[in-house]
């Protein structure tokens, strides 16, 4: 619907290409007081309130367990690359378990080695980065990767982003810098953070581009002042994508890899969000900004939902971790590998990474005109499906609308729309669905979230 317009009726989810199967599980209340009794109280729920049971996938869409239908815009976040149970993927998964499920990488087995080769020809030209090890998340080859640059490079002090997020275990929660997912125990040891490119949240308070980058040029003083003067590495996300989808200013990464590179380090990207084409522009978040990491870590779109994760480097820098065993049990397993060689097949085969472009591009410009007339619309940010709606009470003092977020979520998941929330305060809409959407869904999308932030009354 076009600007100004006042809709009748409600956006109406698109027709999904297969009805669901009938539901005969446990019900919704049952599962939930089984998940308050015997699983983690620490696990994160959305819509607290009325927390959502989902029973079926197909493509970009779910159901609940009502045979309720929801447009999936953020998969799983930001996991389901080409749509839920893609048939030609299920088929060759299915194939293959039948076949063989595991042997672990200590055998040879063909589908390990191909995807090896697939994930180099991915990788630009010339860069050398060929050679892979594949992981079972995206904290695990986070892990690997700052342990490949501290062997490598015989140092150890690592740069990160403030606003970042790499992983939940101890060494990459000491990449992460959300005091949110931050637990008490020491951590953080030998990892500085410097500041994110956050032009919306200048941390220097200037504005791009008077500003010189003063946030990216500060590397070469953090070094200085916080190390040894030299540093094994540096990690960060293309487009921070927990943090809120914070997209740098296009010079930000030259001027942060060489001030790291200055110090001896190696740089990392994070490509756990960005990676496969999610950029619409670029299969690599990272070619969006002109540089070329000498690492490259991924997961989450890499398995469309399978535990798969991945980092990519040169050999030279691989043969560093040859001195001592490196182990994984089900890392690079038949019925892994299979599923990335036929998600990647689906993503260049099915065009995914221009839908991601193109329908990107529409949501994004859509979102600009709702922008004009919503002032709780503080930034929209992002490339290709990977978008943030940055919320705020005040556009002058930029004070997060956390709770208004919050309420958004709800109202969209009513209309048959499910959304994610990033930033520290939760204050930023996450739109990421998987890159099979239409035009029909995203037009459902903006809707809906017109709906809802016209229901605020700002
Ligand atoms: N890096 C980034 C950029 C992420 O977004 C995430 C997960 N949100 C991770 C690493 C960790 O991945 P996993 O949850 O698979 O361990």
């Amino acid at each position: 619907m076009g600007s100004g317009e006042k809709r009748k009726t409600s956006p109406q989810v698109p027709p999904a290409p297969t009805a669901p199967r009938p539901y005969r599980g446990p019900s919704r209340e049952e599962t939930l007081a089984r998940r308050q009794e015997y699983l983690s109280p620490a696990l994160l729920t959305y819509y607290k309130d009325h927390p959502l049971m989902i029973v079926e996938g197909k493509m970009q869409y779910v159901w609940d367990e009502q045979g309720k239908q929801y447009l999936d815009a953020f998969g799983g976040i930001l996991t389901v690359s080409v749509g839920h149970c893609h048939p030609s993927v299920v088929s060759r998964v299915a194939d293959q378990l039948a076949t063989l499920q595991h042997a672990t990488t200590i055998y040879l087995h063909p589908a390990v080695s191909q995807y090896g080769e697939r994930l180099a020809g991915k990788m630009p030209r010339g860069s050398g980065l060929q050679v892979s090890c594949f992981t079972n998340s995206g904290t695990e080859a986070n892990d690997l990767a700052v342990l490949t640059a501290r062997q490598h490079t015989g140092r150890f002090d690592f740069i990160a982003l403030r606003n970042a997020y790499h992983g939940g275990s101890q060494s990459a929660m000491a990449l992460t810098a959300h005091s949110t997912w931050k637990y008490t125990t020491p951590h953080s040891f030998g990892v500085h953070h410097a500041m994110p490119g956050y032009c919306y949240r200048c941390p220097m308070g200037l504005s791009y581009p008077g500003c010189d980058l003063k946030c990216a040029r500060d590397v070469g003083e953090l070094i200085r002042f916080a190390t040894p003067g030299e540093v094994a590495g540096f990690i960060a996300e293309p487009i921070m994508g927990v943090g809120g989808v914070v997209t740098p200013p296009a010079e930000y990464f030259g001027i942060v890899y060489e001030e790291v590179r200055k110090a001896g380090g190696l740089c990392i990207a994070d490509e756990v969000q960005t990676g496969f084409g999610r950029t619409g522009t670029k299969f690599w978040g990272f070619e969006n900004w002109g540089v070329v990491p000498d690492m490259v870590t991924m997961a989450k779109g890499i398995g469309n939902g399978f535990g798969l994760g991945a980092v990519t480097t040169r050999p030279e820098v691989a043969r560093t971790m040859t001195g001592k065993i490196f182990f994984n049990t089900f890392a690079g397993n038949p019925v892994q590998m299979t599923q990335a060689l036929a998600v990647l097949d689906v993503i260049e085969g099915e065009g995914a990474q221009e839908t991601a472009r193109v329908e990107g591009g529409y949501i994004r410009a859509r979102l600009a005109e709702l922008q004009e007339r919503y002032p709780l619309i503080g930034e929209v940010r992002g490339m290709g499906l990977m978008l943030g709606v940055e919320l705020v009470r005040d556009r002058k003092t930029k004070e997060p609308a956390d709770t208004e977020a919050i309420q958004i979520l709800q109202a969209t998941k009513a209309l048959g729309l499910l959304i994610g929330r990033g930033g520290l305060h939760g204050n930023t809409i996450r739109i990421a669905p998987p890159m099979c959407v239409t035009r029909a869904d995203s037009e459902f999308l903006v809707d809906c979230l017109e709906e809802a932030i016209g229901a605020l009354g700002r």
